[in-house]
């Protein structure tokens, strides 16, 4: 399960504090050092640890706080807000486009789910939006890619626009929306090709592609597994593509975290969507509060 580490750690800090009928300073020190180690150890970057204990200690060192007749709930009440608010706050929704097709340029390194993520997406907004989708194959470098999108494709019975791997993703991306609009298709989703580390001409293509189509989205797709790294992997991109959005994929399995913890704060960009399966119907909406909620029990 994913946060299991963090989930107990925190929880047994909190433990300590709940039933509290007065709290110290040296009660609130002594909790925010073990927050704080368990942070570091769930792989949250070391910034956003330091920002959110800061926080967090001088909220419940007020004298609001202290002086309340139920201080430990006041305190464990400001971690859950901190918490929601690193992440975010509010759940954020994908953007959609005044004038139909909207368009949603799916970005990442190769194996971080974008694909997969593609396919769900399509579903999700079928489903729940009631759009029709296309899914563009802009993969032409991965020899898989393309036959990968399209047994998804076929699988949850969305179209997929593909010419080939001789023909270049911007152009693939322009003809694919045209398509769209011939067919008065109103949800468009293009997969790029991703590389096993971020290069030049990666993002120079991806640069091409978001110029030529202006998309309403560019949702960085990252894997939640690979802790600081996705979070410096968001950095590149949101850097190189001013991001729009992100996906965290595979948060099904056994990642400590830190990942969905630090992205928002490091790149100011929000987590939009979380992968909890490798199923079609497994992306579900990021919502910081009820994640902070599961966190902390
Ligand atoms: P791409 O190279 O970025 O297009 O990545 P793929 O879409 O091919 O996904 C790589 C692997 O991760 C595949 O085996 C997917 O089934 C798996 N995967 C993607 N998203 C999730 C997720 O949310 N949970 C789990 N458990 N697996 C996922």
């Amino acid at each position: 399960m994913a946060f299991e580490g963090l989930s107990e750690r925190l929880q047994s800090t909190i433990q300590q504090i709940k039933g509290k009928g007065k709290v110290t300073e040296a009660d609130i020190k002594a909790m925010m050092r073990e927050v704080r180690l368990a942070l570091l150890e769930a792989d949250v970057n070391f910034k956003v640890v330091k920002q959110f204990t800061q926080t967090v200690k001088e909220r419940a060192l007020g004298a609001d706080v202290m002086e309340s007749l139920t201080p430990g709930q006041q305190v464990i009440k400001i971690v859950q807000e901190e918490l929601t608010h690193i992440m975010g706050d509010e759940q954020t929704k994908i953007n959609m486009s005044q004038k139909p097709p909207t368009v949603v340029m799916m970005v990442g390194l190769q194996g971080a789910g974008k694909t997969t993520t593609a396919g769900k997406l399509a579903l999700n907004m079928r489903k729940k939006h009631n759009k029709k989708p296309l899914l563009i194959a802009g993969d032409i470098y991965r020899p898989a890619a393309i036959n990968q999108l399209k047994t998804v494709g076929k699988q949850i019975d969305i179209p997929v626009f593909s010419l080939g791997d001789q023909v270049s993703p911007v152009e693939i991306a322009k003809q694919g929306l045209q398509h769209a609009k011939e067919e008065h298709l109103d949800f468009v989703i293009i997969d790029t090709a991703g590389r096993l580390h971020i290069d030049g001409d990666l993002m120079e293509e991806l640069s091409n592609i978001k110029e030529l189509v202006n998309p309403d989205e560019i949702m960085l797709v990252v894997d939640a597994m690979t802790g600081q790294d996705a979070v410096n992997v968001a950095e590149s991109f949101n850097d190189q593509l001013d991001i729009t959005g992100v996906t965290l994929t595979k948060l099904d399995g056994d990642t400590r975290g830190g990942a969905a913890l630090s992205i928002r704060a490091v790149t100011e960009k929000p987590i939009k969507f979380i992968g909890m399966s490798e199923k079609m119907d497994g992306l579900e909406p990021f919502h910081p509060e009820r994640m902070a909620s599961r966190i902390l029990g």
